[in-house]
């Protein structure tokens, strides 16, 4: 891949010089879902498959980007000075965002570089592309400027900020640092409160980790995402009328069922009630999985779909199909949406001598039963972003 990718580089901006690989994976969270800005749990791992990127500093101050997967575009030019975020410049503005992040955050970048990606992950499905191009800008930044304090955790910090504050996404921390944290085998137990984080170790022994894409375009997901976060911020202030607390996190469900009656609109209650009981179930996921416990976590990432569909409602007709065709389906473990909802994915733990046929089955079903096909991806859990050594 790398040597390819090398080749075309050299075809687009010329062989000469010090250019660099870069790597940074997709993710795919296995429970814990809309729990990462309300100071809950969350329990993502990063992927084999993502977004690689070759790079070279430039001695000028233009920034030339230039994707295979928005090949169309050709090469995107831009400079240093021109660091606003326009709808135009497409998805130029994730790498500007973080030029500008890091430049925000007092970091001197002077010279402008050249910058091929290439993501063999699917863009705008929920399994972070954006965050990837984000982190792996990041990485590439770090190395081409000589950052060294930067850590990985300020990488990912700084992704976020620039997805939140350049590109409008109000997104919480938990795809950034997955993608900057992973660690090949491992899902990364996360407490969004304060980035307190640990790892532990998936061995699904026989049985595979499978995606399935519903292929459904996004539509209004961004604005009923940010819906979202208001209805939790509006039950937060009205627990806080009662109780002192910080965030819904800091709740047991118990301590919830005291204090819901001060949540006065009972939409707010039923997506403060998602976002309590879904970290309780993270927790609890993560204790079956340590305990080799799988059947168990299989039927909490069941439980969790459920309450993404009836309290928190962002699963919509095509997720639940994906969804309900795969617990009826042979050798499933569990199976729930992941990712912001409204489309995008779900991710499904299925036996290893199943898998073909689960893809048949739950394909079947969904291409029979919504019009269009979904796309699957049998996955491994990789490591964290970095510089791709020779
Ligand atoms: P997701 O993060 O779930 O994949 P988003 O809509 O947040 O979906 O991000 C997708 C966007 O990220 C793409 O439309 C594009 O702007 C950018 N992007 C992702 N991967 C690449 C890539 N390989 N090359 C260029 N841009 C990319
Ligand atoms: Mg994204």
């Amino acid at each position: 891949m790398k040597e390819q990718l090398m080749g075309k580089f050299a075809e687009l901006f010329g062989g000469d010089g010090d250019i660099r690989a870069y790597f940074a994976p997709g993710r795919v969270n296995l429970i814990g879902e809309h729990t990462d800005y309300n100071g809950g749990h969350v329990f993502p791992c990063a992927l084999t498959i993502g977004t690689y990127a070759i790079a070279r500093k430039r001695q000028d101050q233009k920034l030339c980007f230039y994707s295979m997967n928005f090949e169309q575009l050709g090469i995107v030019e831009s400079g240093l000075d021109e660091l606003t975020y326009g709808k135009e410049a497409g998805w130029t503005n994730y790498p500007k965002g973080v030029i500008w992040a890091f430049r925000s955050k007092g970091f001197s970048i002077e010279q402008g570089f050249d910058l091929l990606l290439y993501g063999n992950i699917p863009n705008g499905s929920g399994l972070s592309s954006s965050a990837s191009v984000e982190v792996v800008t990041g990485v590439i930044l770090k190395d081409l400027y000589g950052f060294d304090d930067v850590s990985m955790t300020q990488i990912a910090l700084y992704g976020q900020y620039s997805e939140n504050k350049f590109n409008g996404v109000n997104c919480g921390i938990m795809d950034q640092f997955a993608i900057a944290m992973g660690k090949k085998d491992h899902a990364i137990f996360l407490d969004t409160s304060d980035l307190a984080y640990e790892y532990a170790p998936v061995k699904l022994e026989n049985a595979r980790i499978v995606i399935a894409c519903s292929n459904k375009k996004r539509g209004l997901g961004d604005s009923k995402y940010n819906e979202r976060r208001s209805q939790c911020e509006a039950a937060l202030a009205d627990i806080q009328k009662v109780k002192k607390i910080e965030a819904l996190g800091e709740l047991t469900e118990a301590e919830f069922e005291e204090v819901k009656g001060a949540i006065s609109d009972p939409v707010c209650r039923r997506r403060a009630r998602h976002a309590v009981y879904e970290n309780q179930r993270t927790i609890r996921a993560v204790e079956a999985l340590k305990a080799n416990d799988i059947e168990q976590f299989g039927a909490l990432m069941n439980a969790s779909h459920v309450s993404l569909r009836d309290d928190y409602e962002v699963t919509g007709i095509e997720l639940d199909t994906l969804a309900e065709a795969a617990w009826e389906a042979e050798g499933v473990i569990g199976s729930r949406m992941t990712g912001a909802g409204f489309g995008g994915c779900t991710v499904s733990i299925v036996q290893n001598d199943k898998t073909d046929a689960f893809i048949e089955e739950v394909g079947g079903r969904y291409l029979k039963e919504i019009g269009y096909a979904a796309d699957f991806y049998v996955v491994d859990i990789g490591d964290g972003a970095g510089k791709l050594e020779n």
